[in-house]
């Protein structure tokens, strides 16, 4: 691979700034939660929406450049750690909540979205998030699809496969992306399924737990409601 020209390419697409191939800048990269695998990616880039996503893909694609997707970095099991060749396509400036409709108790988000975030949006309207790993100020919802996170809130409601209505996802070859399936199983379906990443969620809410949000902060806390 000639990745001064990768570098170039993917610069044209996201902007010089976000792709980052300095040593220094790699080894923020090198490791997620699992303190004991370290692998630094041949290069990071930080793709700002939809449309990006599918072009850098397909840059990597084309050029046959091995590649993973990275949310906040806070998973255990070294799933987002790419080592050279590899690049790594980190999805945390994708955080917009792009609708919240309490009506019919939905929200349709980017990847790059705080999992505490959305609840916090919600909390207006008496709804919350359900799923809630401990990680839950820092992991993204793209990360949280991917590893089917759950927590304490998902022995009563079910873990983030349940809370997933559709994806809309990118894939390698730049065929268009587009909501997969309306089954609540589709997060599971689409996250097994290797080289394609997540470029939006549609998450099901729940009325808001009486005592408990976030779990992390307000549990047993008499402050919150
Ligand atoms: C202190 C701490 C507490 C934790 N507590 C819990 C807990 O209670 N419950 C729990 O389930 N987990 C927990 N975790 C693990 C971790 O936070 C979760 O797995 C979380 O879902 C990871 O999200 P992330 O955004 O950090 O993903 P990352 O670590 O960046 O990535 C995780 C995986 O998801 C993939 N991925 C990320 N974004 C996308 C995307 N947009 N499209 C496709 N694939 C993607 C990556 O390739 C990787 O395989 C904890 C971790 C820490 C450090």
């Amino acid at each position: 691979m000639e990745l001064a020209d990768l570098a170039e390419e993917l610069s044209g697409i996201v902007g010089a700034r976000f792709v980052r191939t300095e040593r220094a800048e790699l080894a923020t990269f090198a490791s997620d939660g699992l303190p004991t695998l370290r692998r630094t990616p041949a290069l990071v880039v930080l793709p700002g929406s939809a449309a990006e996503v599918s072009r850098v893909l397909a840059a990597l694609h084309r050029r046959r450049v091995p590649f993973v997707a990275r949310g906040a970095g806070t998973g255990l099991s070294g799933g987002a750690l790419g080592e050279a060749p590899a690049a790594l396509v980190t999805l945390t400036r994708l955080g917009r909540i792009l609708e919240l409709d309490p009506d019919n108790r939905r929200a349709v988000v980017e990847p790059g979205v705080v999992n505490a975030s959305l609840s916090r949006a919600a909390a207006p309207f008496g709804l919350m998030y359900a799923p809630d790993p401990s990680s839950q100020t820092a992991c993204t919802i793209g990360g949280n699809v991917a590893e089917n996170a759950g927590g304490p809130h998902c022995l009563k409601y079910g873990v983030t496969t349940n809370h997933v209505l559709e994806l809309e996802v990118a894939l390698p070859a730049a065929r268009p992306g587009g909501p997969i399936s309306s089954a609540p199983s589709s997060a599971a379906r689409a996250c097994s399924a290797s080289r394609r990443r997540s470029r939006c969620a549609w998450c099901r809410c729940r009325p808001r737990c009486a005592r408990c949000w976030p779990t992390t902060r307000a549990c047993g806390s008499r402050a919150k409601p």
